[in-house]
């Protein structure tokens, strides 16, 4: 396996690339099936997902054949498509709604992750996304662990154009924070507002007060319209684990993965889907403002099959 990952880290030719080639061998033997498992495996596709691609792919071979190089594609397309599951709803909810009493009531998006996954900046991404559809947007910095952070989302929010809530000492109140920009939305009739959080993983259980807390403020004035959870492609089976508390802790809606344009391992996709059962809905390809996608099915696995 080392040996593999070797070879995969120095070609860097990317996953369909690998499993085409090994595909349109003319006689696939036992060690040519393993070659296949083991570059879905390096690729991060995870090892239920790879079990279910590799008992398919053995299905057709037995049943129809692969009679050449075009027909082992089209197979390898339609079988990854599958796993990556474009049935899944990967809108995101950022229309407002009515309060009871007729007000206009933002909807509310909860971005959470690990420190360095990409948060602050799918916010930013996220915020000018918004607003060049038409909605006016309110940005929360709660996350008032890292002196840094209030700063780096006000500064994308003055880029977009569109205010940033913030506490004005390091340390404050995280649920504090949230809660003064979702009552700031409410008082701007804003369309969104995005709440970006801290990330401390060493203590689940703190996480999680946090997180709760957080979450019980803001719907005390407005519906949770999304969870997101920001996870960085690059890390693998670390960022699975990640995951895995999230899911556990936040009532996670859907998935942005970033950093997919420094990795080959587009596999995680699958895996971290399958993991919480949520769909990746964006994904995040560059620190620039416009690097951030819808993710699209089809346009990614054809992506992995250039
Ligand atoms: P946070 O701590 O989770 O809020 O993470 P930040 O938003 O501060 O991002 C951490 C680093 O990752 C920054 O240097 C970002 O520019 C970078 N980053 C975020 N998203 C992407 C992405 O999609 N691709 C790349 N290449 N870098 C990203």
């Amino acid at each position: 396996l080392r040996r593999l990952r070797e070879r995969l880290a120095r070609s860097g030719s990317p996953l369909g690339t690998r499993l085409l080639g090994v595909l349109s061998r003319d006689h696939l033997t036992e060690d040519d099936w393993d070659e296949l498992e083991e570059t879905l495996l390096l690729a991060d596709v995870g090892a239920g997902p790879t079990d279910e691609l590799i008992a398919a792919l053995r299905t057709r071979v037995r049943v129809d054949g692969l009679r050449d190089g075009e027909q082992a594609r089209a197979v390898l397309r339609e079988q990854l498509l599958a796993l990556v599951d474009p049935s899944l709803d990967r809108s995101l909810a950022t229309t407002p709604t009515t309060g009871e009493d007729g007000t206009r009531v933002p909807a509310v998006v909860l971005v959470v992750g690990v420190n360095g996954t990409g948060k602050t900046t799918t916010v930013g991404k996220l915020a000018r996304v918004l607003v060049a559809d038409g909605s006016s947007v309110v940005l929360g910095a709660a996350d008032t662990f890292r002196a840094a952070a209030a700063d780096q989302l006000q500064t994308w929010g003055s880029r977009v154009g569109v205010p940033t809530v913030r506490s004005d000492r390091d340390g404050a109140d995280p649920a504090a924070v949230a809660f003064d920009a979702v009552r700031t939305g409410v008082a701007d009739g804003a369309d969104v507002v995005l709440v970006d959080t801290a990330g401390r993983l060493q203590n689940k259980a703190g996480l999680m007060d946090e997180l709760g807390k957080i979450t019980r403020v803001i719907t005390r004035t407005a519906p949770l319209s999304e969870v997101l959870l920001v996870l960085d492609a690059t890390t693998g089976q670390n960022g699975l684990n990640q995951a895995r508390v999230f899911g556990e802790v936040a009532g996670v809606t859907g998935i942005v993965l970033t950093k997919l344009d420094g990795t080959a391992k587009g596999g995680i996709v699958v895996a971290v889907q399958r993991e919480l059962g949520v769909p990746v809905k964006l994904i995040g390809l560059g620190e620039g403002p416009d690097d951030l996608a819808p993710f699209d099915p089809e346009a990614f696995v054809d992506g992995l099959l250039q």
